[in-house]
């Protein structure tokens, strides 16, 4: 019976199809969850239940209520795929790279460093080395063993 959808103006949201009742115009769910992407709706209400994912929308400002269905969505996919640390477990993979690269980078920064003071013209004080700009700024990295001291280059955007 659902195939004709000529009988409906609007096929109903997938979060209404999924709860079965009547997709209203005001439906808070039908304009982030549509018919097409129904496992979207299925994951966040597998994880944070439909009342709840209706609350929060209510609570949030219609512009940013797209991000935030973005975001639970992201969640639930993710805890269903890891049920112990959902989206947190990629996140720490993520730190941990930022954290292994920056090492890399700060080490390679002190190797340019040192090989500038061996370079053999190097001696003009007028044409002092240039500094390094490839320092990445992260804000999660406090383990910083070689200090701020080439963190003067600045304008290392990416
Ligand atoms: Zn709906």
């Amino acid at each position: 019976m659902a195939s004709s959808s000529s009988l409906y103006s609007n096929s109903p949201c997938a979060a209404c199809k999924f709860l079965r009742r009547k997709c209203m115009p005001d439906c808070i769910f039908a304009p982030y969850f549509p018919p097409e992407e129904p496992q979207k709706f299925a994951n966040v209400h597998k994880i944070f239940g439909a009342s709840n994912v209706s609350k929060l929308l209510n609570e949030v400002q219609p512009h940013q209520r797209e991000d935030a269905v973005n975001s639970l969505a992201y969640e639930a996919e993710a805890r269903i795929k890891d049920p112990v640390y959902g989206c947190v477990g990629a996140i720490s993979v993520l730190q941990r790279q930022v954290i292994t690269l920056q090492k890399e980078l700060d080490s390679t920064n002190a190797d340019l460093i040192r090989y500038n003071e061996i370079l053999p013209n190097h001696g003009g004080s007028s044409s002092p080395p240039p500094p390094p700009t490839f320092y990445y700024p992260s804000p999660w990295n406090n383990d910083d063993p070689l200090g701020d001291a080439y963190h003067t280059g600045g304008g290392g955007n990416i």
